[in-house]
């Protein structure tokens, strides 16, 4: 996510030519021919055209993924949708699982919708769930225990109604506001399981909501004719019947799948290194749509350069009503339109960030909510970077200084200093703006000055390269740092700026 906004003065940079498209659904790749499978979810070659032609077989080391299939219709008035899902996990932990959770992330306070599951079938068999943190959280009993390596298949039906009216605590990032519907995290998730058990808990407003791993989704979509569709992953041409279309859409491994939609939507879009970049932005914001484009299109090739690839063949903007600056989904983010239309400066400082996600949090997952530094605070100082390679050194120290540096300057003028790698929920909504998206990227900084840009770009890569499409935490981090710095002035600067004071 990105908060709070900070004028930063940068001059812009001649635009790169752009081609504005006519609103139709992205064609896609052509099938790769499937190997024989063994069983229908042992066939990887769905999820193949999500990715670019060197990445296809990425797919293949998920055999043990989580695989959703999802059937979802989306009402003629926007404000509500019904799906059947079904779902197959495998047991990856090392220990035998009593119960598996689900999420119901329309059901939090801050998202303010309402799901229904309708009907709910375990191998078959009809069961009833235990519904726990005010309904948004699914906890389903196992008997007998899914042994380590086990699988379980879950069918789901449900219904949800989405708000229209801002929920007290929110963002405005679940819902139906001013002609656009945005449903992230929109069915049954499975959270992460690691070595605290399930992660299961109600995330504070001012954080991101989920903690998930890489899984693979097919996604059959309905909705009205008229409205321009963006998911995560790629979709088929649309089947067009009766004022409705159907689309099909896969994903790469992906630790979430989103999906944004709105008649007064047009696209503009880009292709760089294969990868196919389109902006979603409403009729009357054409400018900012635009830029928009070029400004993810700069981001992608910033960071394709520094930390690694992007293996996806899609990367999709879009401008939505949210009152977050931006939010960051796999293979989709949101931008405010808010800034589209008033404040192109934050426009591209929160666009910059949210692709930075699509490494930082997409790509290397780590816990959103335990861990919020490794997610934001390294998404903040890779941002910087983006600002080095786009306006040079004066851009990067603007961005330091006007961004990173300002916002821990106000905890230390209110005396409120506090450590960096504490879980989101230890910090108020302000110190959370100051401490992990001000100080903690200044760690990140540091490193940057003790190693120079080669240095530092290879400990990204090496970082990177290790963890990609897992989920990574802070001895990860700290082992790939090491890899270009001595141990002595790690822990002098991890003590500076992470880890006091107490
Ligand atoms: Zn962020």
């Amino acid at each position: 996510m990105r908060k709070l906004l900070l004028i930063i003065t940068l001059l812009l940079t001649a635009c790169a030519p752009i081609v504005t498209q006519p609103v139709l659904p992205t064609p896609t790749r052509p099938p790769v021919t499937p190997t024989v499978p063994t069983a229908a979810w042992a066939d990887l070659s769905p999820y193949y055209a999500a990715m670019k032609p060197d990445f296809v077989h990425d797919v293949d080391q998920f055999t043990q993924a989580t695989r959703y299939q999802i059937d979802l219709t989306i009402a003629p008035s926007l404000t509500n949708y019904t799906a059947t899902q079904q779902v197959h996990y495998f047991n990856t932990a090392t220990a035998p699982l009593d119960a598996v959770y689900f999420r119901l992330f329309p059901n939090t306070p801050s998202y303010g919708g309402q799901m229904t599951i309708t009907s709910l079938k375990v191998n078959g068999a009809e069961v009833k769930p235990s519904m726990e943190l005010g309904d948004s959280a699914m906890r389903i009993k196992m008997d007998p225990p899914l042994p380590v390596d086990g699988e379980v298949d879950f069918d789901l039906a449900y219904v949800t109604s989405v708000p229209t009216v801002s929920i007290p605590g929110g963002y405005e990032q679940f819902g139906y506001f001013r002609g656009v519907l945005a449903i992230p995290n929109f069915f049954p998730m499975i959270p992460t399981y690691d070595d605290e058990g399930w992660n299961v808990e109600l995330a504070p407003g001012w954080g991101d909501s989920t903690y998930s791993d890489s899984a693979l989704f097919q996604v059959n979509l309905t909705a009205p004719s008229d409205q321009v569709i963006a998911t995560s992953g790629t979709c088929g041409p649309a089947k067009i019947s009766q004022g409705s279309q159907t689309l099909h859409c896969a994903s790469g491994p992906m630790r979430d799948f989103m999906i944004g939609l709105s008649a007064d939507y047009q696209v503009a879009s880009d292709t760089i290194d294969g990868i196919k970049v389109n902006s979603y932005y409403l009729k009357k914001d054409q400018e900012a749509g635009r830029r928009g484009l070029e400004i993810s299109v700069k981001a992608v090739k910033s960071y394709e350069k520094r930390i690694g690839p992007y293996p996806f063949n899609e990367l999709d903007v879009l401008e939505t009503p949210t009152s977050a600056g931006g939010i960051e989904y796999p293979g989709l983010v949101v931008i405010a339109a808010e800034d589209y239309q008033h404040n192109p400066t934050f426009q591209e400082d929160a666009t910059a960030h949210e692709v930075a996600h699509q490494w930082w949090y997409s790509l290397v997952g780590d816990d959103q909510l335990d861990d919020p530094w490794l997610d934001e605070a390294f998404t903040q100082f890779t941002t910087a970077l983006y600002y080095l390679d786009v306006y040079g050194s004066p851009g990067f120290q603007a961005d330091i200084s006007l961004d990173l540096q300002a916002r821990y300057q106000r905890a230390l003028s209110d005396n409120e200093d506090m450590r960096a790698d504490l879980p989101v929920a230890a910090y108020s909504d302000r110190q959370y703006g100051e401490i992990v998206y001000g100080k903690a990227p200044l760690f990140f900084y540091a490193l940057y000055q003790k190693m120079g840009d080669e240095k530092y770009n290879a400990f990204m890569q090496t970082y990177f390269e290790a963890n990609r499409y897992r989920n990574a935490h802070v001895p990860d981090l700290l082992k790939a740092i090491a890899t270009q710095l001595d141990q002595a002035t790690i822990d002098q600067l991890m003590k500076q700026w992470i880890t006091t004071p107490n």
